[in-house]
């Protein structure tokens, strides 16, 4: 299960990656990304489940900074443990149900929900994200907090 912490935390990496975007910071193509269309619907559950209040949203999604892609899967995921957890329809039923729901294919939904989450590590130091491989040979230090700690 992934927690309301680590739901924020991804929220606001998603708006800042948006933020550096506009304003060509680490910039990374994204125009072959496709616009989605949110309905209010959407909106109103995305609040729900990352806690951010719907104006907040809306005000966010109209400045382009919310990843569609990401909020949408984070609306797939959550609608396909939801449905799974009341044990009324089978796997198959499901996936048909929130394909119809998100309009996108059998086997995007499949890839969504399917995907194994990758563990987040933060430096302990100035709690920063980091790799994984990073805070295990620094034993849970950002290098830039290493280097910073290196007496000359
Ligand atoms: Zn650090």
């Amino acid at each position: 299960m992934v927690s309301n912490f680590e739901k924020v935390v991804n929220f606001v990496e998603i708006c800042e990656k948006k933020i550096m975007q506009r304003f060509n910071f680490n910039c990374k193509n994204n125009s072959m990304t496709p616009k989605i269309k949110f309905r209010e619907k959407d909106i109103n559950k995305l609040s729900g489940i990352i806690q951010v209040p719907i104006e907040i949203l809306a005000k966010l999604q109209s400045m382009s900074l919310i990843d569609e892609i990401d909020a949408r899967n984070l609306l797939i995921i959550t609608d396909w443990r939801k449905l799974k957890r009341s044990k009324k329809y089978n796997t198959t039923q499901i996936i048909g149900a929130l394909s119809n729901e998100y309009q996108v294919s059998d086997t995007t939904i499949e890839s969504v929900i399917y995907a194994k989450r990758k563990l987040l590590y933060w430096c302990k130091s100035c709690e920063k994200r980091i790799p994984k491989g990073e805070f295990q040979r620094n034993s849970g230090i950002c290098d830039k907090c290493v280097i910073e700690s290196i007496e000359l």
